[in-house]
């Protein structure tokens, strides 16, 4: 796991703990025992094997006995070495692997690594040393702004603030060597003095860790514990950052981050598809119908670098399909997201078209044409009889039953589902929806596909809503019936809000169009005993909302007509001030939504409660420092 080698004198220790070089309790005890043998070289330089320096802390631990003050140990041990230390670095360095860099002397990286401290995001502070370290190298300011921003940083970004010394480039190693040759004494970071902020930049950073983790303690703590890096000698420093750590690693909150990560972690992997297979899948795709999901997928395929053919009925479908792509990505390139060079590269991609003819080389085609059954089973009936052998045959549908629309195939085993979310670019989550017939090794194949366009595929069966809008159905069917009883929309978003929802349901229903809502809740109703779904007097009848059948009869459909609960200016919600509610409230409007995904769970849909967890949050951005529904069901007092 260590191997020490001698360079001119210059000791190299590198570390190679494959995939991503966690520094678990193997690693630690390694260090330990090679500080003890590394006699006294002219310098050390540190590095790692593989694809990176050392990645971070091995968050396994956590639910384990704390670990902070081995980490204290053991990276003051190599800061209190007597002679030059270099952490030589690679990959993403992040957590953990940036703190041993702290504590290291000198720091040198190779060209594209990147760096962060995002522990906040998991509910902890970065506890081995970093908001101790870090504000002696860059200040108190510069530490906020990196710790509670928890994005990493590039190379070049950190020799502007200051942590960094030098970006090498050519051979790590070699260049390390030839650095550290050059040092001829330590220079240790707990021996400098930290620059502290004004009071008033560290109000203006408190007060936006509370918006932008509203209800999250973990931010806050790490505030105070970076802030005394300017007040305190290092090892009572780290003494307090210890007990802050701890503390916030005991928070239901950061319990429930720590769930979700492992839990996205089980949603990432797909049993039985390794990487190899994943990259084989698709080469090229076709999508049926250039409207707003068509759209939104073909510029997720030309994104991933795949070329896509989208077919429409008329010449007039296309065009405006073609034209909102083209919009689309203009519009990324004016806000720079998008380099003008990349647009035209991924424009080239896409190919419309009119005829089948010029489908039939695709590995996957998917439609998404108007939510119309013997629409999608014609147009299946076509693709049966021209795609190519072995090609993925998937809908888009977010209410027809697989089965149905499969019995238009020969063989209905190529009939998977893969239902993407609105806007597409933007939403991670996408359904991999396996009908009574589907293949299994083809819902396995679809999943892989989805997860190379870098999307979160989430397998779940057959069955009205799937999962997301199954779960949001009843959520929104609820709240709706309180606008009709005289809550004010603005109340009900703001108690959402405060639950930690991104926006609450009435801004929600604007946002993704008050006819798409409607139509959505009667197709998803389920139909009284002896009636059938849209029957006069059938649940679904009975139960549209007044609010929102008004307000579609009026043609007023939300943010995409500037007009629906809300009048919208400049593409925001112009909202009046919400009544003062209790907590009832609050609990009444999630009720729904967390008695669904417990019947999600009993009835099989997705196969286990962490992916249900993690698709929701990914799916309807339920608060992650919740856990997910069923986590948070299970952590709350009864
Ligand atoms: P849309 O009305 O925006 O687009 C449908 C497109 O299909 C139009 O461009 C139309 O010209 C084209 N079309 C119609 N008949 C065709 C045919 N015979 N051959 C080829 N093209 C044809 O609809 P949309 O919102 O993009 O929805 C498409 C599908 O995706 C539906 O099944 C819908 O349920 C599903 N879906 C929609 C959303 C959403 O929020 N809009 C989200 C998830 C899934």
């Amino acid at each position: 796991m260590i191997n020490i080698t001698d360079q001119n004198g210059i000791a190299v220790l590198a570390v190679n703990n494959p995939p991503v070089n966690t520094i678990n309790a193997a690693v630690r005890a390694a260090l330990f025992k090679a500080l003890d043998q590394i006699g006294t070289p002219k310098a050390l330089v540190l590095l790692c094997e593989g694809s990176t320096f050392f990645s971070g802390a091995d968050i396994g631990e956590f639910s384990g006995p704390p670990q902070e003050v081995e980490y204290r140990r053991l990276f003051n041990a190599i800061e209190n070495l007597p002679f030059p230390v270099v952490a030589a670095m690679h990959g993403t360095v992040m957590g953990g692997g940036l703190e041993i860099a702290l504590a290291s002397h000198y720091r040198v990286a190779a060209p594209g690594t990147r760096f962060g401290l995002p522990e906040v995001t998991l509910g902890i502070i970065p506890g081995a040393g970093g908001t101790q370290r870090m504000p002696r190298l860059i200040g108190v300011e510069k530490t906020l702004e990196l710790v509670l921003g928890a994005r990493p940083v590039d190379a070049a970004r950190a020799i502007e603030l200051g942590f960094l010394d030098q970006i090498v480039e050519g051979d790590l190693r070699a260049a390390a060597v030839a650095f550290a040759s050059a040092k001829r004494a330590p220079r240790r970071t707990g021996e400098l003095q930290a620059t502290p902020a004004s009071e008033e930049a560290v109000a203006r950073f408190t007060a936006q860790a509370r918006k932008q983790y509203r209800n999250q303690p973990a931010p806050l703590t790490a505030i105070k514990a970076i802030v005394a890096a300017a007040t305190m000698p290092l090892a009572q420093g780290l003494e307090y950052e210890t007990e802050l750590a701890n503390a916030a690693k005991a928070t239901t909150e950061s319990k429930a981050l720590v769930h979700v990560f492992f839990a996205e972690r089980e949603a990432r992997r797909i049993p039985g598809i390794g990487p190899e297979v994943q990259a084989r899948v698709v080469k090229s795709a076709a999508i049926v119908g250039a409207g707003t999901m068509g759209g939104g997928i073909a510029i997720c395929f030309a994104n991933a670098g795949i070329p896509v053919t989208v077919l429409d009925a008329s010449r007039e479908g296309l065009d405006r399909g073609l034209a909102a792509i083209e919009k689309t990505y203009a519009s990324m390139v004016q806000r720079g997201r998008l380099a003008a060079a990349d647009r035209a590269k991924r424009l080239a991609l896409i190919n419309g078209v009119l005829d089948y003819d010029s489908l039939k080389n695709a590995d996957v085609v998917i439609e998404a044409v108007f939510e119309d059954p013997r629409l999608k089973k014609e147009i299946f009936a076509r693709l049966d009889a021209m795609a190519k052998p072995g090609a993925i045959l998937a809908t888009n549908t977010s209410s027809l039953k697989l089965a149905d629309i499969a019995t238009a195939l020969k063989d209905p085993s190529r009939l998977v589902g893969i239902h993407f979310f609105n806007p597409v670019p933007q939403l991670q989550l996408v359904e991999v929806v396996s009908g009574a017939n589907t293949d299994p090794e083809l819902a396995k194949k679809a999943a892989a596909f989805v997860r190379h366009i870098d999307k979160l595929p989430l397998p779940v069966k057959d069955s009205p809503g799937f999962l997301v809008n199954r779960v949001l159905g009843p959520y929104m069917q609820n709240a709706f019936r309180m606008l009709d009883e005289g809550v004010k929309p603005e109340t009900v978003d703001a108690a959402m809000e405060e639950f930690g929802m991104p926006m609450g349901p009435a801004e929600l229903a604007d946002t993704v169009g008050l006819d798409i809502c409607l139509a959505a809740g009667k197709a998803l109703a389920r139909p009284l005993p002896g009636r059938r779904a849209g029957d006069p007097g059938s649940r679904a009848e009975q139960d549209v909302p007044q609010v929102l059948a008004n307000q579609v009869a009026l043609g007023h459909l939300g943010r995409k007509t500037g007009r629906g609960i809300y009048r919208y200016e400049n593409g925001r919600a112009v909202k009046g001030r919400p009544d003062a509610y209790e907590r009832a409230l609050i609990e009444a409007l999630i009720e729904p939504y967390l008695a669904e995904a417990k019947a999600v769970l009993a009835e099989g849909i997705v196969a286990d409660a962490d992916l249900i967890d993690a698709g929701l949050i990914f799916g309807t951005g339920f608060a992650p420092f919740r856990g997910g529904p069923l986590h948070h069901l299970d952590s709350t007092p009864k």
